[in-house]
């Protein structure tokens, strides 16, 4: 039976907490859970969604990057499990990329992240990884790791009312197209 959880909206008092460290990945709930949270965000056709997001607040997400009509270019990952991430080195060159949110529905914004960032995290086996990732990447990485620190990228804007209408949106990409 496929379970998929409830999205949490920007407000819950979830979402601006600090994540606890998970102790044991091996545990019936955090398996569970795991299941769960690939199950919502495929359903929600999201590249990325965190605990704290269905009302958990361990420190673990997904990364499942596709090409969509959302994120054209973005590259192509197997959903990834990431619990306890760091991020042990971030590149000084920032970029500027378009981001929205499931728990921030019908905004995006362009948000500036670190090109390039040397992470560690354990996957669903309790093994540990060092990576490096750069690009869209990076930036589901950061974004993903800001949801277990009480960030969403609203709060990474200058101003609030810089984040626009997905329709607005839309019609900003297709006179990019156009010009
Ligand atoms: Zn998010």
């Amino acid at each position: 039976m496929l379970s998929t959880l409830t999205i949490l909206q920007r407000g819950a008092p979830v979402l601006s907490a600090i994540a606890k460290p998970i102790p044991n990945v091996a545990t019936a709930e955090i398996k569970q859970l795991i299941v769960d949270l690939k199950n919502t965000v495929a359903l929600a056709k999201g590249v990325g969604i965190a605990a704290p997001q269905v009302g958990k607040s361990l420190r673990l997400f997904i990364m499942c990057s596709a090409p969509s009509e959302r994120y054209p270019e973005a590259p192509l990952l197997a959903p990834s499990v990431i619990i306890n991430p760091e991020i042990l080195h971030t590149s000084n060159q920032q970029e500027l990329g378009w981001e929205g949110c499931l728990s921030v529905k019908g905004k995006r914004a362009l948000v500036l992240r670190h090109s390039s960032i040397d992470v560690s995290y354990l996957d669903e086996t309790g093994i540990m990884h060092n990576q490096t990732l750069t690009g869209f990447l990076a930036r589901i990485f950061q974004h993903e790791l800001d949801h277990l620190d009480g960030i969403t990228f609203i709060e990474r804007l200058d101003n609030e009312n810089d984040a626009i209408d997905e329709a607005q949106w839309q019609q900003q990409i297709l006179n990019n197209t156009i010009d």
